[in-house]
């Protein structure tokens, strides 16, 4: 559940202390935001400023506390921040030191807050809010050293089902059904290989995500990590399960095949390669060097050709020196090119939807060739790159050894989707302030 500890603190420090930080603020040359107000000599966590600022002079002796909210930019440092509250230099770094097993204070976060109290000119406390939940105190004990351990505001990581029917777009009809964005966006990743969500998505369609939703405080904050998803898209229906097997978590269909696919290595299954990617071959009937941005591949003429991966075809026909010519667009932003072919496979046309492994025409010589070969190219965004430099996915299913748990997780996730299993709610431990560090 650690990745739901993840993220920038600015997006989870409340608004109400936001506002009041902002009512009370002035900015000073540096760029961050300097609040000095009063407040009690032994200020907790998430205390808001409750009044009108008052100069601390003002105050008896015994509660003079100021508290500076540094909202951190690009090039703070905690270091230039100590300094700037005439922090000696050894005192920085030992408070650095100190609070490395609960936080590392060299990696302090753009946008993140900083709070820093002082008494009498001497730092006392800060505190760091590094995740949803999770805060770092370091503090001046009553011996003057000092000391830092972590708190925590109550949390726990639900499980939520969410159910929808595309009435006018997949991201507006999931936020009606209850999701949020992030799991709106994870959704279409989950599926990026078997669905165009630019222009497949039709009214009708369904879906049904389980995720993790965390909640601090009794509200939920935000949605983590996606463990299974349903749609169906044009009658067809699509699933996918969270899988943590030996090589990491990924996403899987049903009979454990990876979601996370990849072109295939090439659209020939026998074939050699006459002709590689280059910025510069002699080319043999024009007889000058030109560029060849593809892959020749060198086969009989018939050999079926196969679309490399699944997708609609944008071009189907006599394309110039390509002879026959045919041009797939995929999803995730790559397209393919296969040139020369004897002939174009019937159904194979403009607009066509066609799936990985479609044999989508033969090889041949057309256009100009000097015999029988495919010539094979691959963009991504518009720009032609070498098709062998595409990396291949490693975990393309679940390993034989692995297939009984996938098959308990798989069940598990459908009778949560299914709505049969009403979806469990784990409690996360809450409030346990831990690793007091001290040297
Ligand atoms: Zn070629």
């Amino acid at each position: 559940m650690s990745d739901l500890s993840g993220g920038t603190p600015s997006s989870r420090v409340r608004p109400a202390l936001i506002a009041a930080l902002t009512g009370i603020s002035f900015f000073l040359t540096l760029s961050f935001i300097f609040s000095p107000e009063a407040s009690s000599d032994k200020p907790g966590p998430g205390v808001a400023p409750s009044s009108a600022p008052v100069a601390s002079q003002e105050l008896p002796e015994n509660i003079r506390a100021s508290r500076y909210d540094f909202r951190l930019s690009e090039s703070d440092t905690f270091y230039h921040i100590m300094s700037v509250l005439n922090v000696p230099g050894p005192e920085i770094k030992e408070i650095i030191d100190l609070s490395r097993p609960v936080y590392d204070l060299k990696q302090l976060r753009k946008d993140s807050v900083l709070r820093a109290f002082t008494k009498d000119e001497r730092l006392e406390r800060i505190e760091y809010r590094f995740s949803d939940y999770e805060t770092l105190i370091a503090e001046r004990d009553d011996s003057g050293s000092f000391r830092a351990f972590k708190s925590e505001l109550p949390h726990e990581i639900k499980e939520t089902l969410v159910t929808g029917t595309i009435e006018n777009s997949l991201f507006s009809d999931g936020l009606k059904a209850g999701a949020d964005a992030q799991a709106m966006m994870e959704l279409s990743d989950i599926f990026a290989w078997d669905i165009d969500f630019a222009s497949d998505i039709r009214k009708g369609d369904t879906f049904k995500i389980v995720s993790q939703v965390l909640y601090v405080e009794g509200a939920p904050v935000r949605t983590g990590r996606v463990l299974g998803a349903e749609m169906t898209n044009g009658g067809r229906k699509y699933s996918a399960v969270y899988f943590e097997g030996r090589d990491g978590g990924s996403y899987y269909d049903a009979d454990g095949r990876s979601l996370r696919r990849t072109l295939l290595k090439s659209p020939l299954r026998f074939r050699r390669i006459t002709s590689y990617f280059s910025n510069g071959r002699f080319h043999p009937i024009l007889r000058q060097y030109r560029p060849h941005h593809g892959i020749d591949y060198g086969a009989p003429s018939g050999t079926p050709v196969e679309s490399a991966g699944s997708g609609r075809v944008v071009f189907a026909g006599w394309k110039n020196g390509y002879g026959n010519f045919i041009e797939i667009k995929h999803n995730n932003d790559y397209s393919t090119g296969y040139g020369h072919l004897s002939r174009i496979a019937k159904g194979i046309r403009k607009g066509a939807k066609v799936d990985q492994g479609d044999v989508i025409g033969n090889v041949g010589s057309t256009g100009l060739s000097t015999g029988p070969h495919l010539h094979y190219e691959v963009k991504l965004a518009s720009r032609l790159i070498n098709p062998l430099s595409i990396k291949a996915v490693p975990d393309r299913a679940v390993s034989k050894s692995e297939s009984q748990r996938f098959a308990a997780v798989r069940e598990d996730i459908e009778r949560k989707l299914s709505g049969e299993m009403s979806v469990a709610v784990n409690p996360a431990p809450s409030n346990t302030p831990q690793g007091v560090a001290r040297r």
